[in-house]
């Protein structure tokens, strides 16, 4: 182990389940002993599993979170074979824990200092990670599903294989689908079948098109959920409706002339499209499946074989910071953290209410104060969201079977789980899990959630997606 002079080394030795700390102080001429026992107190024992670079270091060891509140120390663990990661997130809700785990310190308590960088669109995410920190770009992030694992088969990447590991759910619900004002009359519910019957052929009637839908990237979660609700509802996503991928402010441009009627997105998105008049929210996700799997944490394989005590770390920010944002009592500062213009450069009431579950919902404008149909980042009435449960990892790729979206790469349920396997890594979690004193009842035993009932009724068991596939009407 290195030792710089003059820095101040806090050891914690665990033996069982109680950890004792051991303070050394090497001498420094700059430092005085009044000055090192100040520090000493000022310490209080509160530091973990780590060894403290201070005093005569100079500055701090400086983080990329300094923002609203004063950057963390980092503290530094010489068990880790890195002290840093770069990953990317895009500024929607799924991305809080990753900022919410820099700013409030999380990541820098247990040995990392991560760098997070804003990714100018979903494209540009998978573009970086192919290039990696090395090069340039990022080891991972905030991703929708199945890209680490398309990323993982070349499928999303003209080839070439990037293997990559998830290894955490970081949000449950918080997305939906939103539509334009000019489609306010067709009164768009989650229950097309009730609240819109014929409305799209009637539409295409009146227009002489096909009603257009939008998300921001193809073949993932946002296409997905907006594929679900159509075909639920008894419209051909394919046939009955145009998709298309278009970036999200050209989308709202959209929706304002007239040139797209819905939108497919997360938080703040769909509320600043009810806030803005420039539509209303048709459907919330957690309407269409309750406590769904949402966006994930995942990074690139070669890091996390390389540094796996680092992934531990990593994860271990993340569930403390989804811990922090489970707790009514922090939604507040969440919203005014996220909304600076550092991170999200949104009005911070935008993200509060989305945070809260304050959704106005439907043509009429229904105002709903329901935390449990709001964003998700820790508890449930499903067990903990964080863990990246195999079960629902696998849905993505099923579903990906079901409209033939990567043909050559993803054909058989076979080839779905082997790849899913390979990709989705719960392991790692529940190490980090156990060393940040989770308790055991909220650790996952199993990989499997269990069977999943969507609003129509349609069940997906994991142990046979066959039949899940089989009982639905409208597939390729
Ligand atoms: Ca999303």
């Amino acid at each position: 182990m290195k030792v710089l002079p003059g820095a101040v080394l806090c050891i914690q030795l665990c033996c069982g389940r109680f950890p004792f700390s051991l303070s050394l102080v090497f001498p420094c001429h700059r430092y005085t002993m009044a000055k090192r026992r100040r520090f000493m107190a000022l310490l209080g024992g509160a530091l973990s599993t780590s060894i403290l670079l201070a005093g005569c270091l100079g500055n701090p060891p400086s983080r990329s979170g300094a923002g609203s509140i004063p950057a963390a120390p980092l503290v530094v663990n010489p068990e880790l074979e890195t002290q840093t990661i770069s990953l990317g997130f895009l500024p929607i809700l799924e991305a809080a824990p990753l900022v919410i785990a820099v700013e409030k310190g999380f990541f820098a308590k247990h040995g990392l200092d991560v760098k997070l960088s804003k990714q100018a669109n979903w494209g540009a995410a998978r573009d970086n990670v192919v290039l990696g920190s090395a090069g340039g770009g990022i080891d991972g992030g905030q991703w929708q599903l199945p890209m680490p694992h398309m990323i993982s088969t070349g499928a999303l990447t003209n080839g070439k294989k990037v293997p990559m590991v998830v290894l955490a759910m970081l949000m449950s619900q918080g997305n939906g689908i939103a539509a334009a004002e000019a489609v306010r009359d067709g009164n768009l519910t989650a229950e097309l079948k009730t609240s819109s019957p014929g409305y799209f052929a009637k539409f295409q009637q009146r227009e002489g098109r096909k009603f257009r839908a939008a998300y921001s990237f193809p073949k993932a979660n946002q296409e997905f959920w907006i594929r679900y609700w159509l075909a639920a509802g008894g419209v051909d996503p394919d046939k009955d409706v145009e998709l298309l991928t278009v970036p999200t402010p050209e989308t709202l441009q959209g929706m304002k002339n007239g040139s797209m009627e819905a939108f497919s997105t997360g938080d703040p998105w769909p509320s600043r499209i009810v806030r803005n008049r420039i539509g209303y929210l048709a459907a919330t996700t957690s309407q269409i499946w309750p406590v769904h799997p949402e966006e994930y944490l995942a990074v690139r394989r070669d890091w996390v074989d390389r540094h796996p005590k680092a992934a531990v770390a990593l994860l271990k920010g993340v569930i403390e910071a989804q811990i922090w944002l489970d707790k009514p009592e922090n939604k507040a500062l969440a919203a005014e953290i996220l909304s600076s213009r550092k991170w999200f450069n949104v009005p911070r009431q935008v993200l509060e209410e989305a945070l809260k579950g304050q959704i106005t919902i439907g043509a009429s404008a229904k105002r709903q104060a329901n935390p449990t149909l709001g964003p998700l980042f820790w508890s449930s009435d499903r067990g903990v969201i964080s863990y990246p449960y195999k079960s629902l990892t696998q849905w993505f790729l099923i579903e990906s079977l079901r409209w033939k979206f990567y043909p050559g790469t993803l054909d058989t349920i076979e080839q779905a789980k082997a790849l899913n396997d390979t990709v989705t890594r719960d392991d790692l979690w529940k190490l980090a899990a156990r060393e940040v004193g989770v308790p055991a009842k909220d650790i996952p035993t199993g990989s499997s959630r269990g069977k999943e009932t969507f609003f129509d009724g349609v069940v997906y068991d994991p142990e046979n997606p066959r039949a899940y596939l089989e009982s639905l009407k409208i597939k390729r």
